[in-house]
């Protein structure tokens, strides 16, 4: 609809109070793009505003748009693409979904992920259903439609503000459509109801000692010729700007000198990058420009409480994951961010030691992992590194380290247990031997019939019945809990009683107990695994009670050690 005859309508109030440009003009929009480099921490910028948005009492909705063509990142590589972010409804999203869940209460759903893929899918559909009555079919208008019809499914009257964020990097060919789509968006919902951040690196020239803003000026230089003017940049940065600097991009960029925001290398943590844009007011420059006339006073007691703790640990413990992408710093995010909430309330920060599985055979691995002060399994699939894990679980539960297992972590435990425990020797999961003559872990009944690999696995949020008095019922503090999985493979329950008679036990199964969810050993200081995904429920203002209760036990296992070293000698 037309601006013009939208400010009409509303004028005489004709609009009914539900319809798409009701909402659309109650909602406000706030696009993050990002130039010169790729992984500049668009996801992380994206989310701080959205914690100084709510922070002020508004009500936000947040969103990834990804230009590449997978329908998911569900059948991407971790080393392509870091970790697979679940959500509550199952599906399977970017991970930068996680930033939005760490930092803000935004609640998530499908509607918060979109990429090329599943936009085309839905014009293609359309376009075979007959939904475009003989019309060609085109990237303008027809992909453009999509794209903000995506956008405003989160608009609605009690959400203040809309949080997109564009994947990618300006200049790309597949960000293309997406640019234009957000472009035409303000002039279907009004300038003054968008903003536009776009996030740039100034780089430090050491041979210079110099920072260097001609790239920025490029890169708002590319998306000021496809008709899309930045209200705000935010330079990433590695020295502080001058005052110089900011008033040469800001005379380059077109944007007053007050909106080039430093975002300075948090050297600390991630969690620090909030308050390094307050310092430069990016919230009032927010709140102003869109007329957020219902923000209140900026309220970061809760954020600043946790960075006060985070900073004055009173002991650091060294976990070590065990995985097969240890080398990829992001295919473990939310486990390793979760291990970092876990310390908080324990006064404890957490050293993460990244063991690549397929190491754990040597004996200088093995050195490190009989020294951590716990060990974590994480979920992965196939068969590459999996003796390594299974040999981590062994050192683990024989030198009385504090295990923790996730979902593929789990499977191994059980594995381990059956071969080295209950004498089956040739134990496995039919994921790695099909034909082993002990298949503790073998494939869902449900899964059995599969063949596309894409969204087709046990997913999202799942409920979990706990036992009484186990170490997950009193960790939890209750005994219905939800959880989110991502798995085809489960524990055969044909072998439970074996189990079970060894001294295994299974503190949580599925509500009909067919399905074992959690699995405890009583005779270890700590040995808990899960068939879900607890990391993904984690926020560090509220740490995930299985990770805070791990992290302490690693705790009371460092400082045993330590006594036990002093009174006995190494
Ligand atoms: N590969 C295992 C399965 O499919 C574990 C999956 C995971 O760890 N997320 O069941």
């Amino acid at each position: 609809m037309l601006k013009k005859e939208t400010e009409k309508l509303f004028s005489k109030d004709k609009i009914p109070r539900n319809s798409k440009c009701w909402r659309e003009k109650m909602t406000k929009h706030i696009f993050v793009t990002g130039g010169v480099v790729s992984s500049l921490g668009k996801g992380l910028t994206s989310a701080s505003i959205g914690l100084l948005l709510e922070s002020r009492g508004l009500s936000i909705r947040m969103q990834k748009l990804d230009p590449y063509i997978n329908v998911d990142p569900g059948t991407m590589s971790p080393y392509q693409h870091g970790e697979v972010y679940v959500l509550d409804d199952g599906s399977e999203t970017d991970l930068d979904l996680g930033h939005y869940e760490r930092f803000t209460s935004s609640p998530l759903s499908r509607d918060s992920n979109w990429t090329t893929g599943q936009i085309y899918q839905r014009v293609i559909e359309k376009e075979r259903r007959g939904g475009y009555l003989g019309q060609t079919v085109q990237v303008i208008p027809h992909i453009t439609n999509e794209i903000k019809s995506c956008i405003s499914r989160l608009s609605a009257p009690n959400v203040d503000v809309v949080i997109t964020e564009i994947g990618g990097t300006v200049g790309d060919i597949e960000s293309l459509p997406f640019l234009e789509a957000i472009r035409q968006f303000s002039l279907d919902v009004g300038k003054e109801n968008c903003l536009y951040i776009h996030l740039t690196l100034v780089p430090f020239l050491k041979a210079a000692r110099e920072l260097k803003t001609k790239p920025t000026q490029h890169s708002v230089g590319q998306l000021r010729q496809i008709g899309i003017q930045p209200d705000i940049v935010v330079c990433r940065t590695e020295q502080r700007l001058s005052k110089d600097d900011c008033d040469k991009i800001a005379l380059f960029c077109n944007v007053p000198s007050n909106c080039v925001i430093e975002e300075l290398d948090a050297d600390f943590s991630i969690y620090e990058v909030p308050l390094a844009l307050v310092e430069h007011k990016l919230d009032d420059l927010i709140t102003k420009r869109l007329n957020l006339t219902q923000a209140g006073q900026l309220d970061l007691t809760c954020w600043q409480d946790f960075l006060q703790r985070l900073r004055h640990p009173d002991i650091e413990v060294t976990i070590a994951v065990v995985g097969k992408y240890a080398k990829h710093k992001d295919a473990y995010k939310s486990i390793y961010e979760a291990l970092v909430h876990g310390g908080i309330e324990n006064h404890t920060s957490v050293r993460i030691l990244r063991i690549e599985s397929e190491t754990v055979d040597r004996e200088e691995t093995q050195l490190l992992l009989k020294k951590a002060d716990g060990i974590l399994l994480p979920g992965g699939f196939g068969e590459r590194g999996v003796e390594g894990k299974i040999e981590a679980v062994q050192i683990a539960r024989e030198n009385n380290i504090p295990f923790f297992g996730i979902c593929l972590g789990m499977q191994c435990a059980v594995i381990e247990y059956a071969r080295n425990v209950l004498g089956m020797k040739e134990a496995n999961s039919t994921e790695f031997d099909r034909n082993t003559e002990f298949p503790v872990i073998c494939l869902m009944d449900e899964q059995r019939s599969i063949v596309d690999m894409g969204g087709t696995m046990r997913l999202g949020a799942q409920p979990t019945t706990l036992a009484k008095e186990s170490r997950a019922a009193k960790a939890y503090g209750m005994l219905d809990i939800e959880e989110r999985h991502r798995h085809r493979y489960e524990f055969n329950y044909q072998y439970r009683d074996e189990f079970i008679n060894a001294g295994m036990t299974f503190s949580g199964t599925s509500p009909d107990g067919k399905l074992v969810e959690i699995i405890e050993l009583d005779n270890h200081p700590w040995f808990l695994a899960v068939q879900y995904h607890p990391e993904f429920k984690s926020q560090p203002t509220r740490p995930h009670p299985l990770f805070r209760s791990f992290v302490k036990a690693a705790a009371q296992h460092r400082v045993q050690n330590v006594f036990d070293k002093k009174n006995f000698g190494d």
